[in-house]
């Protein structure tokens, strides 16, 4: 009897003993089966490549599996990663960045990034757009965005010769941005200068006129320089001033007048910027026009001014693909 009971008790034991064995096996078997799996994924094998997991994450946000995977099967690339973790990355442009710095190497991200966002890549007046009519005080017109033959805003008021040249016969503007020009006015002839108009809204025919009349006496790069094209003037938007003060409008010497100097750190508390620094060139595709300003309301024209950026900038970060 006592000896039954052992060799049951040495049965039992032997049974757990197998029991257990054959579960560590089964975990160990699926461990290794995840292993195994895991190895096969595309993270595992971006890891293997170089990139970290941060990394991933960013590369995860903007690339579909196909291309995680194709990514994975190549040398780590880190000038992908400086491009997207940029604050400018925009991924609609993912492939004109990666077909851009193919074709030019030795840029930096930085550079590649803005040109690209700002169009830069194209010479002006080429890969055009009609441009987006909605935005109200804050449409885009430049050499690379137009406005049609037919706009014409429809709140256009008189301004009247106080305040303007009539040699080019009588001035209009948009209604808001005359009564932030009355203010900005008032408040500057306080500080004794007394500011005028020389050019206002101009419609689609009268830039033909001025645009061609600068071809026919100093030919395109010249007229492309001082005029824009027909459809491609800010003046169409009736959101654009060219302001000088009453000694006239002396083009050569107003960045230096008092007036100019006044202007360029008040006029944004009026809503309006200077549309054509200096320095911004490549970017706005204008010379420097210390006479030409913008309405673009308050809470932009601050913008700007503070961060020192230009109108082309603020649109493509705050307008067209605010988050
Ligand atoms: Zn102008």
């Amino acid at each position: 009897m006592k000896k039954k009971k052992y060799k049951l008790k040495i049965d039992g034991f032997l049974y757990l003993a197998f029991i257990i064995v054959v579960i560590v096996l089964i975990f160990k078997g699926i461990n290794a089966y995840k292993t195994y799996k895991y190895h096969k994924t595309t993270e595992y094998k971006l890891i293997t490549a170089g990139y970290t997991d941060k990394e991933i994450k960013l590369l995860d946000k903007y690339l579909d599996e196909k291309e995680l995977l194709a990514l994975s099967s190549k040398k780590k690339d880190k000038k992908l990663i400086t491009l997207m973790s940029n604050q400018h990355y925009l991924h609609k442009h993912y492939n004109d960045y990666l077909e851009y710095i193919s074709l030019n190497p030795n840029k930096e991200i930085d550079d590649v990034v803005k040109t690209i966002n700002l169009h830069l890549n194209y010479a002006f007046y080429e890969d055009t757009t009609p441009t987006d009519t909605s935005k109200e005080y804050l449409i885009l017109v430049n050499k690379y965005n137009y406005l049609g033959e037919d706009f014409k805003p429809d709140d256009l008021v008189t301004i009247s010769t106080k305040y303007s040249w009539g040699n080019y016969g009588t001035h209009t503007i948009r209604k808001e941005v005359f009564d932030a020009f009355l203010k900005m006015h008032e408040d500057a002839n306080q500080n004794g200068i007394y500011l005028m108009i020389n050019s206002s809204y101009r419609d689609f025919n009268s830039q033909t006129i001025v645009y061609n009349n600068y071809l026919k006496r100093h030919g395109e790069p010249y007229a492309d320089k001082y005029a824009a094209r027909p459809g491609f003037s800010e003046h169409q938007t009736g959101l654009a001033l060219d302001i000088f003060s009453i000694e006239g409008a002396l083009r050569d010497t107003f960045k230096d007048s008092s007036a100019y100097l006044w202007l360029k750190d008040n006029a944004y508390k009026y809503g309006f910027i200077l549309r054509y620094p200096e320095g911004k060139e490549n970017i706005t595709g204008f010379s420097f026009e210390p006479w030409h300003y913008r309405y673009v309301g308050v809470d932009a024209a601050k913008y700007i001014y503070e961060n020192q950026i230009t109108f082309e900038e603020y649109y493509v970060y705050n307008i067209e693909n605010k988050k």
